[in-house]
């Protein structure tokens, strides 16, 4: 059987690529949604005709096993999936294709590798799933390396061991999502880290970037679930020990988690994993104000009920998604348990968002092991289904000529009102300087006992051949309400080279420095994916 073939321009498998058709349909469908002039079915790019400049550099005999020059592997590494990226991508420029791909199969071929990339003086990019939207896996380095290699780790992708008495699974970096959960199910345990990319990504690059999943509340970062990680830096090998918890100091996990391929390459951790749910309740509140939805989102972070699910849609979001026509707000709320039925829980939470000005209405709460499968037409349903098309959408509508990305925060319940209303009006203001139009929406993604993280969607005709410029502008606009409200320049998508010098805003200078100075102890040549995170 043929390998199945992920695109190497858009989101996800190729053949889930909608065809001419289907793109005509969303032409008309968007533009009467959107009432964006000008929406029209773009060529798609013409793939066997892509020209990559020829590699600077070229692996060593006894690399030759695990290193690959050839097109399509070096342009499936040239880019993340980030709106960027995709327009590019679409445009057929990978003008900027890594030099190399090396596809190691132990710590050994990685340490190999290394010591051959700091004598030829390469830079190194790790490349897990390849979905950074951050410009994580961009071969943009300084002009000082003679080239650059992608050290793609899709060779280590197994689940090496699991302890079921402490509940913990030793994990190769490169799995992916649906590997790592199918491992651990033979096992009857879970990871439970489900972010949007799933499918893709892999827990190297979550534990890389401070992955979160979609569950809102209690171990909504990957940090949470690692306890203990191996890494291979230039300078030697990193191995933390296995605790529950440590008060030794400053921790060695999180020094490498959120690294983002600077320090070195993770190849392993033992991660916890929790018993498969058995019992789901679900429920949706509408409401006719998003700052009534706020206020129940608020309470119910700080009720100590700790919701799987408690994600606040605006109306434009609750539209977008399908979830609600009319012009409300809608609070998804779910509770799952391996242990307990959630009766409790469920009213308890319905009735705190009653209080603050909700309505449940009859039929919209679940309770049971069928809350989610086989509840078709619930919001809940409609909800996750329309999650799961969203990135694929975003490839097809900038198929046809749509600026559409997202961007992310957290900030405290006492900060949201000011900042979310300055993100509206600022983001508009850039839209139509930009675009001429645009709309915006927001839901929350995750909510905390002092703060919400969250996420905004928006959508703006492109010009044709402008559009980064325009999104651009668009970016900076929104970034710098962030800064000036206090908000974190990201709450999950990490910091890249994209959000590098709001990043750079937001911490103290003192801790960039002593964050180079380790970066220095670990990577004396400074090969490791130079530009990402902190300057190259
Ligand atoms: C449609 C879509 C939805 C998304 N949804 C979410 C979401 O819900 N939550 C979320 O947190 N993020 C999300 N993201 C962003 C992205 O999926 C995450 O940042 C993810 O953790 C990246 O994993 P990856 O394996 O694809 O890493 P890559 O994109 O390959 O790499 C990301 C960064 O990690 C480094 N890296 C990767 N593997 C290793 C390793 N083994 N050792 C050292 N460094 C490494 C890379 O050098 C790079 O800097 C989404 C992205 C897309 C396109």
């Amino acid at each position: 059987m043929p390998e199945r073939a992920r695109s190497i321009w858009g989101w996800g498998w190729a053949d889930r690529f909608p065809d001419e058709d289907a793109r005509r349909d969303l032409v008309e469908k968007a533009g009467a949604l959107l009432a964006f002039p000008n929406l029209a079915l773009l060529p798609l790019p013409a793939l066997d005709r892509i020209v990559l400049p020829p590699p600077r550099i070229e692996a060593p005999p006894d690399l030759a096993a695990i290193v690959r020059s050839d097109a399509p592997e070096r342009a499936s590494h040239t880019y993340g999936r980030s709106y960027r990226d995709i327009v590019r991508g679409f445009r057929g420029d990978f003008s900027r294709a890594p030099d190399l791909v090396a596809i190691p199969s132990s710590e050994d071929d990685i340490a190999r590798v290394l010591e051959w990339c700091a004598k030829a003086n390469a830079a190194v990019i790790p490349f897990g799933g390849g979905t950074s939207v951050v410009g994580g896996v961009e071969p943009e380095v300084p002009a000082r390396f003679s080239g650059v290699l992608s050290l793609d780790m899709r060779g280590m992708d197994r689940v090496l061991d699991v302890d079921p008495i402490s509940r913990l699974a030793r994990i190769q970096a490169g799995a992916t999502g649906p590997r790592l959960e199918t491992a651990l199910a033979e096992h009857g345990f879970t990871l439970r880290h489900y972010p949007q990319s799933f499918e893709f990504s892999t827990l190297g690059g979550w534990i890389a970037t401070r992955a979160g999943g979609h569950f809102a509340t209690l171990y909504t970062h990957i940090d949470e679930l690692v306890a203990s990680l191996r890494m291979i830096a230039p300078s030697g090998r990193f191995e933390t020990r296995t605790l529950p918890a440590s008060g030794a100091g400053p921790s060695a996990d999180r020094l490498a988690i959120g690294s983002e391929g600077t320090l070195g390459v993770i190849t392993e951790a033992t991660m916890r994993v929790q018993a498969r749910p058995l019992h789901r309740a679900k429920a949706n509140v509408d409401f006719d104000r998003f700052e009534d939805g706020v206020e129940a989102a608020r309470a119910i972070a700080q009720s100590g009920l700790h919701p799987s699910n408690c994600r606040l849609l605006d109306d434009r979001e609750a539209m977008l998604f399908g979830v609600a026509f009319e012009k409300k707000s809608v609070l998804l709320l779910g509770f799952e348990s391996n242990d307990h039925a959630l009766d409790a829980w469920i009213d308890r939470a319905i009735a705190i968002a009653v209080a603050a000005g909700g309505r449940c209405p009859e039929g919209k709460k679940t309770i049971g092991p069928d809350a989610v499968r086989g509840e078709r037409g619930t919001a809940a349903e409609l909800w996750r289904s329309a999650f799961l098309e969203a990135p694929y959408l975003q490839s097809t509508l900038v198929s046809l000529g749509v600026v559409v990305d997202t961007f992310e925060t957290a900030c405290t319940w006492t900060r949201f009102p000011s900042l979310h209303r300055e993100i509206i009006e600022r983001v508009r203001a850039a839209m139509k300087r930009a675009c001429g139009t645009g709309r915006i929406s927001c839901r929350f993604t995750h909510v905390y006992p002092d703060g919400p993280a969250p996420y905004y969607t928006f959508l703006a005709p492109a010009r044709l051949g402008a559009e980064l410029e325009q999104w651009a502008e668009i970016k900076a606009a929104a970034s710098e309400a962030l800064m000036a409200h206090g908000a974190t320049i990201t709450h999950h998508h990490a910091v890249g080279r994209v959000h590098r010098p709001w990043y750079a805003r937001e911490v103290p200078p003192l801790f960039l420095d002593a964050l180079g100075a380790v970066k220095r102890t670990l990577d004396p040549h400074g090969m490791m994916n130079p530009g990402a995170l902190i300057a190259g």
